[in-house]
């Protein structure tokens, strides 16, 4: 029996023939990573995958129609999916759900983005999520997204991923120039309205008449030429700027992954592997839930904080056998979740924003979360004692290498997930991801172990 908890790294903790499956699975995730940027990216890549894995609308079953092996999904305004697999025991017994966000923090273009000054052509942006604002000035940016043109068609837009094809920038000061900015405080030296992005310089011939608008205008009419838009389409568009190029292994090792977006994205592909590679049919239904707008507080039509998993579920029981009468809620009730999110692993440059004895090591398996929050448990979901411990046996019977802990110290900050959206429902909730380092910056880090440990927790939840 082993008295006290040792701390030990996955990578020595692994099963013979482990070393080369983590491996391998980092290889699927980071050209995920590299390819989806943007929520509907994900609901786009999770639809394809669940395609090719045979699951279904649910709109096209039957009542009646889902029964245990049953694949099935619910896709909401192009930015949330919900996977399902119909379990042995009817989901009148509930359900297991994990919950992934696929928002990350970015840059959007206002509603007004366009226009010059200094001869430059220019790209107002408000971001979106907790961002350090200078982490994403002078790096190449891409634009991601969609515009809907007058009448009511939609385009899409990728620019700035590509080799050959232009991207996008922010600019900032020569330290020559700085000394002002270097006396204030970070956030007041950059400021959200400081990140406006480079968008092209060269003047249009024929614009003599409006001489001081003449780069706008040029570049107006190459957006016209090239997509079919004028100014006024860019306040019915959602266009992102986000870090462009590939994701890449990082370190001599390459033990981690570096690249945009693994918060919350990691634990979105992770889930949605560990639903599509289940063997057989679970016990309870297994359901992955691909959720919006974490990063903004889980608001809005398309965030956890709308009744979309009610709805859902709804549109489920109809189609379920049920055995008896049945509410919703009741369903909801008797359920259990993950919410599969990310934390901030311990970063030695760093170590006094962390509590050492609770903090979270990259590379030390997938962090079991009972709370996340602010100081005084603040915002948090508390998870149960008991439910802690149903879960910590799943992960010990079938070898998934875990952690727990703090994100940081009580006084250093803190921040929360869709678990409290989830419990709402009155679903058990507890957090469950990796730890990433530098998180909500362009270039996040990942464990490959850890990601892999998501993985097979997430497999471990629903088939145990
Ligand atoms: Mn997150
Ligand atoms: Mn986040």
């Amino acid at each position: 029996m082993e008295l006290s908890l040792a701390r030990k790294s996955a990578w020595e903790r692994l099963s013979a023939g482990e070393r080369e499956q983590v491996f391998a699975f980092a290889e699927g995730y980071r050209r995920f990573l590299s390819e989806v940027k943007t929520e509907r990216e994900a609901v786009r890549f999770a639809l394809e995958r669940a395609g090719q894995r045979g699951y279904v609308p649910l709109e096209q079953l039957p009542p009646g129609g889902i029964k245990p092996g049953t694949k099935f999904y619910l896709c909401w305004r192009d930015k949330v999916l919900l996977l399902g697999i119909g379990g042995e025991q009817g989901v009148q017994e509930g359900f297991r759900l994990i919950g992934a966000h696929i928002d990350s923090p970015r840059l959007d273009l206002k509603p007004r983005p366009l226009y010059e000054k200094g001869g430059l052509g220019l790209l107002k942006t408000h971001y979106y999520g907790g961002i350090k604002k200078y982490q994403w000035m002078t790096i190449p940016l891409a634009l991601h997204g969609v515009v809907m043109l007058r009448g009511g068609r939609k385009i899409e837009i990728v620019i700035g991923e590509g080799e050959n094809e232009p991207g996008f920038t922010i600019t900032d000061l020569p330290p020559h120039l700085a000394r002002e900015q270097m006396e204030k405080k970070v956030n007041e030296a950059f400021t959200g309205e400081d990140l406006n992005a480079l968008l092209g310089h060269i003047p249009g011939a024929e614009e003599k008449e409006d001489k001081d608008n003449r780069v706008k205008l040029s570049l107006l009419k190459l957006l016209n030429e090239r997509y079919g838009v004028v100014e006024e389409d860019l306040i019915a568009a959602e266009l992102q700027l986000v870090p462009a190029g590939p994701a890449r292994d990082i370190g001599l090792d390459s033990s981690f992954i570096g690249g945009y977006g693994q918060d919350d994205r990691v634990c979105a592909y992770t889930a949605l592997e560990a639903l599509l590679d289940l063997p057989f049919p679970p016990p309870q239904m297994s359901l992955v839930l691909l959720i919006d707008k974490e990063e903004i507080g889980s608001t809005g039509d398309t965030g956890a904080f709308s009744r979309f998993l009610e709805y859902a579920l709804a549109e489920i029981a109809h189609r379920a056998q049920l055995g008896e009468f049945l509410n919703i809620s009741r369903i909801l009730s008797r359920s259990k979740a993950l919410s599969a999110d990310v934390t901030g692993g311990f970063d030695p440059t760093f170590e006094n924003v962390y509590d050492r004895q609770n903090a979270l090591f990259l590379g030390h398996g997938v962090v079991l979360h009972k709370y996340s929050g602010r100081g005084g448990k603040y915002e948090a979901n508390d998870a149960s004692a008991e439910y802690m411990g149903w879960l910590r046996d799943i992960f010990n019977n079938y070898g998934v290498i875990w952690q727990s802990g703090e994100m940081g110290r009580i006084e250093a900050g803190g921040g929360g997930t869709i678990a409290k959206f989830l419990a709402f429902y009155g679903l058990e909730v507890a957090d469950c991801g990796p730890a990433l380092l530098s998180m909500h910056s362009p270039l996040e880090i990942s464990s490959k172990v850890d990601v892999y440990m998501a993985y097979k927790g997430y497999k471990a939840f629903f088939q145990a």
